[in-house]
């Protein structure tokens, strides 16, 4: 993806308020960022670990969604992270869910999806991080192309959390 700033971070943030957007904790190597080889931005909040945040170019420009993480629940089994496609064991994937962009009627409305607990799915999908002692799937596609699917399936979960419920 290309560089954002700051404030083009803060100002991509679909569902919260333009205030909550303001007090996000950005990345602290922000500056630091390999921003060429990453699919999209994603990061928990260095302040509150169940909060997370994720933000991709799309079509419409750089579009950000705030996420929380809910507590694992029964026994950890091994999962599929739905944006990179990474198998982890244990823990590694988390149900993540997102508040749709707020209108009155849907204000309660969220979408949720698995996502891989440390939102790392940038680095995951080209191989710079590996989940240890479980094996992923055999592909035979490309590292560009790994990437380039992890940022479909971003775009294609901030198109849906969009969406407005036909009833
Ligand atoms: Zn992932």
């Amino acid at each position: 993806m290309r560089p954002l700033s700051e404030t083009e971070i803060r100002h991509s943030f679909i569902n919260c308020s333009q205030g909550e957007a303001q007090r996000i904790h950005l990345p602290g190597q922000l500056a630091r960022t390999d921003w060429g080889s990453q699919a999209f931005l994603g990061w928990i909040d260095p302040k509150s670990p169940h909060r997370g945040y994720v933000v991709a170019e799309t079509a419409n420009g750089p579009e950000g969604v705030v996420l929380h993480r809910t507590p694992h629940r029964g026994k950890p089994m091994a999962q599929m992270c739905q944006f990179c496609l990474t198998l982890h064991g244990g823990t590694g994937v988390s149900m993540y869910s997102a508040q749709r962009p707020a209108t009155k009627k849907e204000r309660y409305s969220s979408l949720g999806t698995y996502l891989c607990s440390d939102l790392g799915c940038a680095d995951y999908a080209v191989s710079r991080k590996r989940p240890e002692g479980i094996r992923q799937m055999e592909e035979t596609i490309t590292i560009e192309d790994r990437k380039e699917r992890t940022s479909d399936n971003v775009e294609r979960f901030i198109l849906r959390l969009k969406e407005r419920s036909r009833s």
